[in-house]
C-alpha cells in the first residue's frame, strides 16, 4: 500500500481538514512514492494558529537563547545521524543524484551549527544619544510567526536556510513546501520535535501553491514570508506581503552569466562552465546558463565543452556513475524541451543535445545542451529556462562583456574565469549580480551571504545579515 502524509502541524500527525491526497512521483521510474495530504486554506490556518499559540507561549518565549542554540545543534545532529535516509528521499522525489545530494544533505546540518552559535549573540545596542541624561538602547526581537514556502531543485537546504535564522531569532514558522517534495520536510518537522523543540514552533503544510502557498503568503496571522521559487510567484508573494506590511525575503530565478576571458585557463573554464549549468540537469538557480567567451578562445572552449557535455553519462540517480539525472517532473521536461526548440526557431544553433536521450529508465531526462549563434536578444539567452541548456555568445572587449552580462531583469550570480587578478577583481565590481565567484563556481556556505539583485530577489539569505531580516528593532528611552 502507498505510503501517506498527513500535514505536521502542533507537534503531531494532522489529517488534511477535507481529507484530499496527492501522489508524488519519482521522475526516474515514474513509480508513485508516496501520498501527501492536500493542503487548503483551513489546514493553513490550523497551522498559522498553532505557531501563533507556540510563540506566544512561554515554553518558547521565555526559553533562553542559549536554550535555543542547543535545540537547533540538537535538531544539527538528528539531520546528520539520518542523512543517508534523507539524501535517498530527495533524490526519488527531485531526481537529483544520490551521491550530489549525499554531499548537500551533510551540509544540511552545519545551518543548524552556524545559526545554532548565532541564537544568543542576537543582541542590540546602547545608543550615545545628545544628552547624558538619558540612557537610550536598542532590543532585537522575534517577529513572530514567518511564513516559508520552498521549491523542489534543493528542498532540505533552502528549507533550512529560512528554518535556522527564523527559529535563531525566537520566531515561529510554518513551511509550504514543494508539491514536489514533500516527504522530506515532513521529516524535518518530525525531527524537530524529536530534538525538544515546543509543539508549534515547526509546522509544515503541504500542497498545491494554489491552495496552501498562496493562503499562506495572504494570511494575516504571519510577521514575516520567505520564498525562494520562480519571480512571477515572488512577485505575486512580495504585492501581498506589502499590501500587510511585513516583511519578505524573496529567492528568485536567475540566469547567471560564466564569463572565459583568453587569459584563462581554458581546460579548467571548460570544467567550470559544465559544472556551472549541468549539475542538478541544470535546475538550480544559479546555473551559469549563459556563457560569454572572449573570441580568442570562443573556439577551444566551445570545443572542450561540447565533448564533454556529449560523454556525460545520464540515467539512474542512485548509480554512482551517472553524471545527470532526470528532470524533477514531466512539465519540466516539456518546457526545457520547448525551449530549444524556440531557440533553433530563433535562429540558434544547437551544437550538442537537443533531445531527450535514450536511457533504460521511462523518466524526463533530457541531454546536456550547448546552444549557439545566439545573442541577447533571443528568448533563450533572456528567460530563465531551469534545465541543461547553456547558450555560448562571444566577446571582444571587456566593456561589450559587461554590457552584455548586465543586460538581464536577472542578478543572482556570475562566474569570472582569468588569470588576471585586477581584471577578476574588476569585472566583479562592475557585473549586477549578487555573487561572484572567480576561477571558481558554485561555492555557498551558510556564513557567506546570499543576495539576488533585479529581478532575482530581495533581503539576505545565509551569514549574519539575514538576521535582521527574522528580527525587529525596539528603541528603548530611559530618563535617567
Ligand atoms: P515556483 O514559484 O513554481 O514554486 C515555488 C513554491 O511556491 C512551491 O512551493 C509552489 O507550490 C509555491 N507556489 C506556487 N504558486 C504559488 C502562489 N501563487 N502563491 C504561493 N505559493 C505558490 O518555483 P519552482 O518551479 O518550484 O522553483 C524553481 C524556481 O525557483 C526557479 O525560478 C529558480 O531559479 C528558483 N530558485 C531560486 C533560488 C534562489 O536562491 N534564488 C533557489 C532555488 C530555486
Amino acid at each position: 500500500m502507498t505510503k501517506r502524509y498527513q500535514h505536521f502541524i502542533n507537534g503531531r500527525w494532522h489529517k488534511p481538514s477535507d481529507g484530499a491526497y496527492f501522489e508524488s512521483t519519482n521522475p526516474a521510474t515514474l513509480e508513485v512514492l508516496y501520498e501527501a495530504a492536500r493542503g487548503n486554506a483551513a489546514d493553513v490556518d490550523s497551522a498559522v494558529a498553532a505557531a501563533r499559540e507556540a510563540f506566544e507561549n512561554p515554553a518558547w518565549r521565555d526559553l533562553s537563547q542559549t536554550r535555543r542554540g542547543h535545540l537547533m545543534r540538537r535538531l544539527g545532529d538528528l539531520i546528520a545521524d539520518n542523512a543517508e535516509e534523507m539524501a535517498l528521499a530527495e533524490t526519488q522525489d527531485n531526481g537529483k543524484l544520490l551521491r550530489e545530494m549525499r554531499g548537500q544533505m551533510a551540509g544540511v546540518p552545519e545551518y543548524l551549527y552556524y545559526y545554532g552559535g548565532l541564537a544568543d549573540k542576537i543582541q542590540g545596542d546602547q545608543i550615545p544619544t545628545s544628552s547624558h541624561l538619558v540612557l537610550n538602547y536598542t532590543m532585537r526581537e522575534p517577529l513572530g510567526v514567518v511564513g516559508a514556502i520552498t521549491p523542489w531543485n534543493s528542498p532540505m537546504t533552502l528549507t533550512t536556510s529560512k528554518l535556522a535564522p527564523a527559529l535563531a531569532s525566537g520566531n515561529t514558522i510554518v513551511i509550504k513546501p514543494s508539491e514536489h517534495t514533500s516527504a522530506n520536510i515532513l521529516r524535518l518537522a518530525e525531527l524537530a520535535t524529536e530534538a525538544g523543540f515546543p509543539d508549534g514552533v515547526v509546522n509544515v503544510v503541504t500542497g498545491f501553491g494554489t491552495e496552501v502557498g498562496a493562503p499562506l503568503a495572504d494570511h494575516s496571522g504571519l510577521a514575516k514570508i520567505s520564498f525562494t521559487g520562480s519571480t512571477g510567484t515572488g512577485q505575486a508573494i512580495a504585492t501581498s506581503a506589502a499590501s500587510r506590511f511585513i516583511g519578505s525575503t524573496l529567492e528568485l530565478g536567475g540566469k547567471s552569466p560564466n564569463i572565459v576571458f583568453d587569459d584563462a585557463n581554458v581546460g579548467n573554464a571548460a570544467m567550470g562552465v559544465i559544472a556551472g549549468v549541468f549539475a542538478a540537469a541544470g535546475q538550480t538557480c544559479i546555473a551559469g546558463s549563459r556563457v560569454f567567451a572572449h573570441k580568442a578562445v570562443y573556439d577551444e572552449l566551445l570545443e572542450k565543452v561540447s565533448r564533454r557535455a556529449e560523454s556525460i553519462v545520464i540515467g539512474d540517480p542512485l548509480d554512482d556513475r551517472t553524471e545527470l539525472g532526470p528532470l524533477a517532473f514531466e512539465s519540466q521536461c516539456e518546457k526545457v524541451a520547448s525551449y530549444v526548440d524556440l531557440g533553433v526557431q530563433e535562429g540558434a544553433t544547437v551544437a550538442t543535445g537537443g533531445r531527450r536521450p535514450d536511457v533504460e529508465l521511462p523518466g524526463y531526462f533530457y541531454s546536456p545542451t550547448v546552444l549557439t549563434d545566439v545573442n541577447n536578444d533571443m528568448r533563450v539567452v533572456k528567460e530563465e529556462i531551469f534545465g541543461p541548456v547553456t547558450a555560448v555568445i562571444p566577446f571582444e572587449t571587456e566593456e561589450e562583456l559587461v554590457g552584455m552580462a548586465n543586460d538581464s531583469i536577472y542578478g543572482l550570480a556570475a562566474g569570472v574565469w582569468t588569470n588576471s587578478l585586477s581584471r577578476g577583481h574588476r569585472i566583479a565590481r562592475q557585473l549586477d549580480a549578487g555573487t561572484v565567484w572567480l576561477n571558481m563556481y558554485r561555492a555557498m556556505s551558510p556564513m557567506s551571504p546570499r543576495q539576488g539583485f533585479k529581478a532575482s530577489g530581495v533581503g539576505v539569505e545565509h551569514g549574519i545579515e539575514s538576521i535582521k531580516d527574522y528580527t525587529r528593532l525596539k528603541s528603548v528611552w530611559v530618563n535617567t
